[in-house]
């Protein structure tokens, strides 16, 4: 008899665990979301963002048949950053390989689609607007809500043997394990806070940006904008400023909105309309909540994979590829003990932990806000290229590009960087406390 599966949350994580169980054949999967197929309904650009997947993320496409083509056919190939200088120049900072960017949705839908192209409903159910209320963990039973309008009966249950918790930073399944023995929850809102913004260039006031290029812009006081041009031409920007109470957040109406692109990002203003500044203004400081929790299961039933269990922040753009990540170590699991789930589920906690901890520690101090430390870290990574280069042997890649290149553990690549992240940590607690 197929085991069955019942997923919570079809994100990246959620989905692409569908397809590796689905072809280890003798699997039968729900999938439940609380939003609706974003198939077929329109989504908003104002609600994603883009994500860069690199070589992590990629390889645990590449395991699938065809997933890793179908993703880049959606996606824009990076090739570096260009970083605007105070003096008005600006200087191109090439990757040592090329990323991927897409936006979240439009990768959720592309494993979507492959997933109902090469399985059937006998296989695979997805069961979108049905939103995981809670779980009694004691009689396998999960509670739901039914979301979609046309719903009678919004609220029924799903019996389970085994659940995977899917859904993202605010899980309804990790926050189940709340009040079981030894699970140890830290979640911590950073605290910079940011707001998207989204630019249709106008053809006639010229594009001065290339698909295939980021371009960044940084304040004295740690605001940064990143510009990332989609093939469209249209721009998405996140704006990301150190502290959440912030001067934007006082802005009380357009025109002062207008004012400060002019006065500190005049590339983007040429291009920023009196619509997209209405928005702009009206759209709450979005905050980046981190999780660090252990263990990642709970006896032989339930499991947490991806930002359920260890969102980061996305200064190092890991959280999506580490959230693919566990999906091939748990295939690994799967592989070395036979599909026994009660010792995969207790191997994958132990042997994950340490590793996702370590990438938490990496995002959270990898980059300084000191405009000095910036210039440290420049040299550092180009040096250790050079060095590479020269004696691969001896001296591995700069850390932020082993944890996007290469598939070396994050412990590993923390261990190597132990002397910069303190550093970073001690002076990043400084300036925020001027700020
Ligand atoms: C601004 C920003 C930039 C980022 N940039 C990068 C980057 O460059 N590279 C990178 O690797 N990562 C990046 N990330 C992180 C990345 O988006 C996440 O790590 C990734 O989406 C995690 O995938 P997931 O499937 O675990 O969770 P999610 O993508 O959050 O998906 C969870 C799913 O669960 C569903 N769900 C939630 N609650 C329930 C419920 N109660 N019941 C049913 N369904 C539910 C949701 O609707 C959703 O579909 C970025 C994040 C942000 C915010």
């Amino acid at each position: 008899m197929a085991t069955k599966v019942t997923i919570i949350g079809a994100g990246p994580c959620g989905i692409l665990l569908a397809h590796y169980l689905l072809r280890r054949g003798n699997y039968q999967i729900d999938i439940y979301d609380r939003l609706s197929d974003p198939r077929l309904v329109s989504f908003s650009t104002y609600r994603t963002y883009p994500l860069a997947l690199c070589e992590r993320g990629l390889s645990a496409l590449r395991n699938i048949p065809g997933l890793e083509e179908a993703v880049k056919a959606e996606a824009i190939v990076v090739t570096g950053r260009v970083a605007h200088l105070d003096n008005g120049k600006s200087r191109y900072l090439p990757r040592s390989k090329p990323v991927y960017t897409i936006d979240r949705t439009t990768l959720a839908i592309a494993l979507l689609n492959k997933l109902t192209e090469q399985y059937d409903l006998s296989q695979v159910k997805i069961n979108f607007d049905c939103q995981c209320t809670r779980l009694d963990l004691q009689t396998k039973t999960a509670y739901f809500e039914n979301k979609s309008q046309t719903a009678s009966n919004s609220e029924f249950t799903v019996s389970y043997n085994l659940l995977v918790g899917a859904d993202g930073v605010r899980s309804v399944v990790r926050n189940s394990l709340l009040n079981t023995k030894l699970f140890e929850l830290e979640q911590k809102y950073l605290t910079n806070g940011h707001k998207t913004l989204y630019l249709q260039p106008d053809a006639d006031k010229g594009y001065n940006f290339q698909a295939g290029k980021l371009y960044g812009w940084s304040l004295k006081d740690g605001t940064r904008l990143l510009a990332v041009p989609q093939l469209n031409k249209t721009v998405s920007c996140i704006l990301q400023f150190p502290k959440p109470e912030n001067f934007l957040t006082s802005f009380s109406n357009v025109q002062e909105v207008l004012a400060f692109f002019q006065e500190n990002f005049p590339d983007i203003r040429q291009h920023l309309s009196e619509e997209e500044a209405k928005a702009f203004l009206e759209k709450p400081v979005s905050r980046i909540m981190t999780i660090r929790c252990n263990p990642y299961h709970y006896d032989d039933s339930v499991l947490i994979l991806g930002d359920a269990a260890h969102a980061v922040s996305p200064s190092l753009g890991q959280g999506c590829n580490s959230a693919m990540e566990d999906v091939v170590i748990l295939e690994r699991l799967l592989d070395e003990y036979e599909d026994n789930w009660t010792e995969v589920l207790a191997q994958f906690s132990l042997c994950r932990i340490p590793d996702t901890h370590a990438l938490s520690e990496l995002s959270d101090y990898a980059f300084p806000l000191s405009k000095s430390l910036v210039i440290e870290w420049l040299l550092r990574r180009n040096i250790s290229r050079v060095m590479h280069k020269l004696f691969p042997k001896y001296f591995p890649l700069y850390f932020s590009e082993r944890a996007a290149d290469t598939m070396d553990s994050y412990l590993e690549i923390l261990n190597s960087a132990q002397g910069w992240i303190s550093k970073v940590r001690r002076e990043n607690k400084k300036i925020l406390k001027k700020l």
